[in-house]
């Protein structure tokens, strides 16, 4: 049986995985979503022994079945290689009776790296197996750790360009010089005068023109998405909690069939999707705990079934989850709504007209297997200094969020895995500060990194190494108005 995907907004034609990956978005606006979830049938003693390749095969092939056994499988191992600096790619690390699943291995040393390590390999396929010959144009906004992620995936990747456009004040030195430092011949990093508002609106206008999408169609090209609400990123997160339970079963830590938690740190809503995905194709997971930070509108959706973005934004010190419309939500409301797209609609129109909605007592009851939490900032600093003092483990701030919700309200009874989602040295301030504030001040970040170094015992990462002395490599600032003017410049247009 074949696995289409339909909108979450109409009951519209349907369309291949590879047409979904390369659409991003359906037309209607509503997001890509199987039409049925298939169901794991690797045997658990077989589960077991797969390597994180073998399991992503395993996990993939349910979901992208218009791809052929040898397109995925280079797909895969193109993106899942040295690029990692281990060979296990999502190691699980024991620490104070939870497990850490390390998603940050990769080469920006964040968990996007996950997915956007194989999008543009599958982006590519799924062009050529549609017979598109144009070049695959990437524009994408960022306020800081996608652009990196999606930069390095798409970096020297044949037939595709990216472009990334990114507030010129609004993001960190160290996000900034990563972006800036950033290698490929078909990359380009552009600064904006504005804030992060005024270049994603610039890209989606861009986007939705007509006028610029002939005029680049005339010269081989056109616009596709690397958004997290892109299928091509959903599935490839799936494969890592399939992965965390072959490892435990591996290492004897559970029996076959054992039910297992898994707390998630939570912004856009992607990553516990794909948890929630491997639960429903089988995969013996009970409770997902959504953490959030002091942005918590998730805690109190899952409170009181009541979406409510109309609240003050917190910058916190886990910034790539300060976020209030988690995008990826659309898909489960979609799906407890029973599948109904006028109903999801509706929802998703009154969150832009009145910025909030509220669901059904039906609906809620299916978010049983559900929980939300939060941290405050004291806590998620808390935290990361009880589990270095007892353990010598350092996490970084949003791992440490979720670690908080886990030790608050987690059954200890079930073995529990934490996504964990950056490396510490993404976030070397904000980690050292936790430890020891006094330590930190007037220290240079390179120095905290040093100093990181010292008591974890972790080597440095490379993609910190790099930025040390790494040359800029883009230097092009333009005003809100002016950023259509410089792609056309790029491409030539
Ligand atoms: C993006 C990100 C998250 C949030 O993941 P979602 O899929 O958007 O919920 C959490 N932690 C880090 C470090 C991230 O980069």
């Amino acid at each position: 049986m074949s696995v289409m995907y339909k909108s979450t907004r109409s009951e519209g034609k349907k369309v291949t995985a590879s047409q979904a990956i390369l659409k991003g978005l359906a037309d209607d606006g509503g997001l890509f979503v199987p039409d049925a979830i298939p169901a794991l049938t690797v045997p658990y003693k077989t589960l077991a022994g797969l390597s994180y390749q073998e399991t992503a095969y395993e996990v993939m092939r349910l979901y992208l079945d218009d791809f052929t056994e040898e397109e995925l499988k280079s797909c895969i191992k193109k993106a899942y290689d040295e690029k990692f600096d281990t060979d296990e790619i999502a190691p699980l690390s024991k620490k104070d009776g939870v497990y850490y699943l390390e998603l940050f291995h990769g080469k920006t040393i964040a968990f996007k790296d996950m997915a956007l390590s194989i999008l543009p390999h599958l982006m590519t396929t799924a062009a050529g197996k549609n017979g598109v010959s144009n070049e695959i144009v990437i524009l994408t906004a960022t306020s800081g750790d996608t652009g990196k992620a999606a930069l390095a995936g798409f970096a020297d990747v044949p037939g595709t360009r990216i472009i990334v456009f990114y507030p010129k004040d609004g993001v960190s030195p160290i996000q900034e010089k990563q972006m800036l430092t950033q290698k490929g011949d078909n990359t380009a990093v552009i600064g904006i005068r504005g804030n992060f508002d005024d270049a994603q609106n610039g890209v989606k206008e861009m986007f939705h023109s007509r006028e610029l999408a002939e005029r680049m169609a005339a010269k081989g090209y056109q616009f596709s998405s690397a958004n997290s609400i892109n299928i091509g990123r959903l599935v490839p997160q799936i494969v890592y909690y399939v992965y965390a339970y072959g490892q435990l079963l591996r290492r004897g830590e559970i029996e076959e069939g054992e039910t297992i938690n898994v707390v998630v740190p939570t912004g856009n809503f992607g990553n516990i999707l794909a948890a929630y995905y491997a639960r429903n194709m089988g995969l013996p997971i009970g409770r997902l705990y959504c953490a959030s930070n002091e942005n918590k509108v998730l805690y109190d959706f899952f409170r009181t079934g009541r979406y409510d973005r109309k609240r003050e934004f917190i910058l916190t010190s886990s910034p790539s989850m300060d976020i209030l419309i988690s995008s990826n939500l659309e898909r489960l409301i979609y799906r407890i709504a029973g599948e109904d797209a006028d109903r999801t609609r509706e929802l998703m129109e009154a969150l832009s007209s009145r910025g909030e909605y509220e669901i059904t007592p039906e609906m809620r009851q299916q978010l049983d297997c559900f929980e939300g939490g939060f941290a405050t900032e004291e806590e998620t600093a808390e935290t990361i200094r009880r589990i270095y003092e007892k353990t010598g483990y350092i996490m970084d701030t949003h791992t440490a969020v979720a670690a908080s919700v886990c030790a608050k309200q987690a059954d200890t009874a079930v073995k529990t895995v934490i996504a964990s989602t950056a490396s510490p040295y993404k976030f070397t301030r904000s980690v050292m500060e936790a430890i020891d504030k006094g330590a930190c001040e007037g220290r240079s970040d390179f120095e905290l990194v040093d100093e990181l170094n010292r008591i974890s015992g972790v080597p440095v990462p490379a993609a910190i190494e790099e930025i040390r002395s790494a040359p800029v490599l883009h230097d092009t600032v333009c005003d809100r108005d002016g950023m259509q003017r410089e792609v056309e410049r790029l491409l030539g247009l």
